[in-house]
């Protein structure tokens, strides 16, 4: 018996505070705490109700405790948790399947972040360009303001110098330019560069969607040069612009993709996909993890592909885009003292806040917090919704509501000049 449990470990009172006293301070969280949760209706410790507009930084699609999610899950947890990769398992074959069968891909790596999948491309560019051209060609182009993950090598091909200060030294030859801008790509791509790494639209960097005839001209770049495109739709993808994957509605094949976030709704999982001539560079020993395609993982992750992966689905979640952009509009005009123009694709929205109001997104979202809407930023600069795909029209009428009443709130309070 585990004589911490009965010591009542586990129903020990904690509060907000307790995050102060006892976790690495990388983040600062919200002053509620979260205990329940059931589609996009949330309950704090205090029992006060919050609809989100966040869906856990764009990753429980289907949302909170979804049942049909709920149910694949139990049966998994009483089959089998965890084999190792000494053997394959039944979920992880049919996800890759349905993967494969979905994109462009013929074959799957399943790791647990996002992070992790973008670190398996990266490494995979790496060995391809290594063993196919010699070890000269191994420069890696990415974006400015891009987002890639944390682990060393993500933060630095990632466009935040503000992620790698400190951690240096840092991987070599990485060149960032900036995004959308085609003469900055054809300046930089070369004879020696591996990879190209961009998000169809980026995230983190503030939603900004990518320009069809910039993706393209990556494109065309790297088929030039040899290097591989990789797509980083850890953001974008399952459903959350309303393609299956983002590439798909911009014309752009990439030769490697990258997905997380969506794919397990909350239970960790992530994929890297390519093709059977890069991923035949991956031999056995390559490269790997020990829980990456657990049956867990890989049952959620498969019951969430199909789900997202019908006509019907994704035409609801542009259906539901269209009401919040008109929303957004309407909001902006009729407070442009507070809010720029509203941007994005599908579900990934971002707000950008006027000149009166730079710096302050987060005030917005802790004010509408307060009134019982959660929301994101990207940035300080940009209000970001990333509501479940699942979001009804009533849900965004409610929405649009609290975030009026919630600047109303801050106007009076602190009139803008
Ligand atoms: C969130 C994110 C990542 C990192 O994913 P983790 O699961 O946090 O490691 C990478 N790329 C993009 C575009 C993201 O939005």
């Amino acid at each position: 018996m585990n004589a911490k449990l009965e010591t009542g470990a586990t129903t020990r009172p904690v509060t907000r505070q307790t995050f102060d006293d006892v976790l690495v301070p990388t983040y600062a969280p919200a002053a509620m705490v979260p205990v329940r949760a059931s589609g996009l209706d949330l309950w704090d410790q205090n029992g006060k109700h919050y609809l989100d507009f966040t869906s856990g930084i764009a990753v429980s699609s289907l949302g909170h405790c979804n049942p049909a999610l709920v149910a694949a899950l139990t049966a998994q947890l009483n089959n089998v948790w965890h084999l190792g990769n000494g053997y394959t398992n039944e979920p992880v074959l049919r996800l890759a399947l349905a993967l494969t069968e979905a994109t462009f891909a013929d074959r799957a790596f399943f790791c647990n972040s996002g992070a992790e999948a973008n670190e398996g491309a990266l490494k995979l560019a790496r060995k391809y360009a290594h063993t196919k051209f010699g070890p000269h060609k191994s420069r890696i182009i990415s974006c400015l303001s891009s987002f890639h993950g944390r682990t060393l090598f993500t933060v630095s091909v990632g466009g935040q110098p503000k992620y790698t200060e400190g951690f240096e030294p840092l991987p070599q030859e990485i060149n960032h330019i900036p995004y959308n801008d085609i003469d900055a790509a054809r300046a930089a791509i070369g004879d020696d560069v591996c990879a190209v790494i961009v998000e169809p639209i980026q995230g983190e960097g503030g939603v900004i969607p990518g320009d069809p005839a910039y993706l393209k001209a990556l494109r065309e770049l790297c088929d030039q040069t040899g290097a591989l495109l990789i797509f980083d739709e850890v953001q974008s993808g399952v459903g959350r612009t309303g393609a299956l994957y983002a590439y798909m509605d911009k014309g752009v094949t990439p030769d490697i993709l990258t997905s997380a976030k969506a794919l397990g709704n909350g239970y960790p999982i992530g994929a890297m996909l390519t093709t059977n001539e890069i991923a035949a560079h991956f031999g056995v020993g390559s490269h790997g993890t020990t829980y990456g395609g657990n049956p867990l993982a890989a049952t959620v992750a498969l019951n969430v592909l199909e789900t997202i992966n019908q006509p019907a689905f994704l035409a609801r979640v542009k259906e539901a885009s269209d009401k919040i952009f008109a929303k957004l509009r309407k909001l902006a005009a009729d407070y442009p003292q507070v809010f720029g123009e509203v941007r994005g694709s599908g579900l990934l929205i971002g707000l950008p806040v006027a000149e009166a109001f730079k710096g302050r997104a987060k005030d917005i979202t802790k004010a509408a917090e307060a009134l019982g809407l959660m929301l994101l930023i990207a940035g300080t600069d940009v209000v970001r919704f990333a509501p479940a795909l699942i979001v009804t029209d009533a849900q965004i009428d409610e929405a649009d509501r609290i975030l009026r009443a919630a600047v109303d709130g801050m106007l009076n309070a602190a009139p803008a000049k």
